[in-house]
């Protein structure tokens, strides 16, 4: 039984995952763009135009996200238009949209917020589609917003490269079905799954205090199937599933992957781009609660590491001329390998800004300032948030950093170092777990603070530890090979004449 991510608890709950089916799920999609370019203008049309059959009288939107269909398939939007909001998700690991829609105005072309929620999307590796708005204008100059994306490396199908995109009007309506059939056709090829017997599982898009329902939730379900009656976990926050509130505010008695829905009755706020699950009672839900606030306590760092022994260092970097950053790249390069990823998250010529320590925050990346000032506003920022800014002047300092860093971030191995064999010859007394006792190095050496390997007649019984050695009734560190000694051994088993030791320490590679 293909039971996914939390196989070993689902197994336990049984009702729902006789039978295991793994569907096509639809796309969920993030609007983003510069500030006025038409995010919120795009997200209102579609919602308008697009409302699922039966939904029609207008709707009044309760949650922060939505669903529509196009030619007979669900999409769901997130409405909160900004890269911030998205970063902060994506900060916390949690892979909340499937495909950005990046808008453009054919007015202004791409502009620094264009690049900033960019970087966000290529951190998020997800696709992208740009949508070419606002071409009802009488300004608006397709020609020149398109030379714009390509200036900005945003290589655009028809232009050399092969990122979507659809020249729309978020006023009129121009183009927007066709950017709806382009968010199908992406989808497709992303080849979205998910499987609706197992608990609902996904993350919290929005939270808030309600004076009437009290702490409510804008939850995206990114697989399985949420039901009354389930709870809910999400970090350290509980709540039962009452009532499920669809996008329209309508109650509903369960919910499926891509739905957004509306779930209130939390004993805390849970915080936005958190994951959450579901569960089928209060008991499951209390240990994965558990869980959760062990692996937020081992989840210090800022950066994230990807696998067991992957090291992902995601960074701001801003540079006194733009020649300096192609050194940087080169020497990311050199450092760079297999194991390890450095990804410039954001970058350009200029002092330390306030939206440089923002995207920082929102990637968790390290800010690094060659031969550049802060100013005074991203200075405050950066002191608030707790963001380091690393300054440089010269390349090979800054090298030296990285590889510090690199070395600090490397998961750390821990083996086994031999150090000898021992033979106890006598035990004199044995006090609790502390065992006196005569022993002669067999080989190698025995050394104070080492860990003890008991093996009796071939076989290892347990493990001990050497606290104390002696020689010619001296306290020493050390007993060479060959020597005879008195010693303090930790043991939880009774040690007796005979017993052979492995001496050994655990070393950090
Ligand atoms: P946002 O900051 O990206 O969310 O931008 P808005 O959606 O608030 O749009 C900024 C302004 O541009 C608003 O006054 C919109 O009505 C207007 N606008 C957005 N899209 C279009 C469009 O396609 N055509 C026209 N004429 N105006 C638009």
């Amino acid at each position: 039984m293909h039971l996914k991510r939390r196989a070993n608890r689902c197994i336990m709950l049984g009702i729902m995952q006789n039978k295991t089916k793994i569907i096509t799920r639809p796309p969920v999609v993030v609007v983003m763009g510069h500030v006025d370019h038409g995010k919120s203008a795009l997200l209102d049309y579609i919602r308008k135009s697009n409302i699922v059959e039966g939904e029609a009288g207008g709707i009044t939107q309760h949650i922060s996200a939505y669903e529509v269909e196009h030619n007979g398939k669900r999409i769901t939007f997130i409405d909160t238009p900004g890269h911030e909001a998205f970063g902060k998700m994506r900060a916390r690991g949690a892979h909340v949209a499937d495909i950005a829609i990046l808008v453009v105005s054919a007015e202004d072309g791409v502009k620094q917020q264009t690049l900033d929620a960019l970087s966000a999307v290529k951190i998020a590796e997800i696709p992208y589609i740009v949508a070419i708005n606002k071409i009802d204008k009488p300004a608006a100059n397709i020609n020149n917003t398109k030379a714009s994306l390509i200036e900005n490396e945003i290589y655009i199908e028809g232009m050399g490269g092969d990122i979507p995109w659809n020249a729309i009007s978020a006023k009129t309506g121009d183009g927007i079905d066709d950017l709806l059939d382009t968010i199908l056709l992406v989808a497709e090829m992303e080849e979205l799954t998910a499987d609706p017997s197992t608990y609902a599982s996904g993350v919290v898009i929005e939270a808030h205090k309600d004076p009437k329902s009290g702490t409510a939730a804008t939850l995206l379900i990114k697989d399985g199937t949420l039901h009354i009656g389930n709870f809910i976990v999400a970090g350290t926050a509980i709540a039962p599933v009452r009532k499920i509130e669809d996008h329209t505010g309508k109650n509903i008695k369960s919910a499926k992957f891509s739905s957004p829905v509306g779930i209130a009755g939390f004993d805390k706020l849970p915080e936005t781009g958190l994951a959450f699950s579901a569960f089928s009672s209060r008991k499951e839900t209390d240990i994965a609660r558990k869980e959760n606030i062990l692996n937020d306590t081992i989840k210090k760092s800022t950066t994230e590491t990807l696998d067991k022994d992957e090291i992902y260092m995601p960074l701001v970097i801003k540079t006194d001329v733009g020649g300096t950053l192609d050194a940087i790249r080169h020497e990311l390069d050199k450092l760079g390998g297999e194991h390890i990823s450095f990804k410039i998250v954001s970058s350009g010529v200029g002092s330390i800004s306030e939206r440089d320590i923002q995207i920082a925050i929102g990637s968790g990346a390290f800010v690094i300032a060659f031969n550049v000032s802060t100013d005074s506003t991203a200075r405050e920022c950066a002191r608030q948030h707790g963001i380091d800014i690393h300054t440089f002047n010269i390349i090979y300092k800054l090298t030296e950093w990285l590889e510090e860093q690199v070395i600090a971030l490397k998961p750390k191995q821990e083996i086994e170092n031999e150090l000898g064999e021992i033979k106890v010859i006598k035990v004199f007394s044995v006090n609790k777990k502390l065992h006196v006792l005569g022993a002669k190095v067999k080989s190698g050496i025995a050394k104070k603070g080492a860990l003890l390997r008991v093996n009796r007649r071939g076989e290892h019984i347990t493990e001990a530890k050497i606290i104390n050695l002696q020689q010619a009734k001296q306290d020493t560190d050390k007993i060479e090979e060959g020597a005879e000694f008195g010693a303090q051994i930790e043991s939880d088993m009774e040690l007796v004449g005979g017993d052979k030791l492995i001496v050994y320490e655990i070393i950090e590679k």
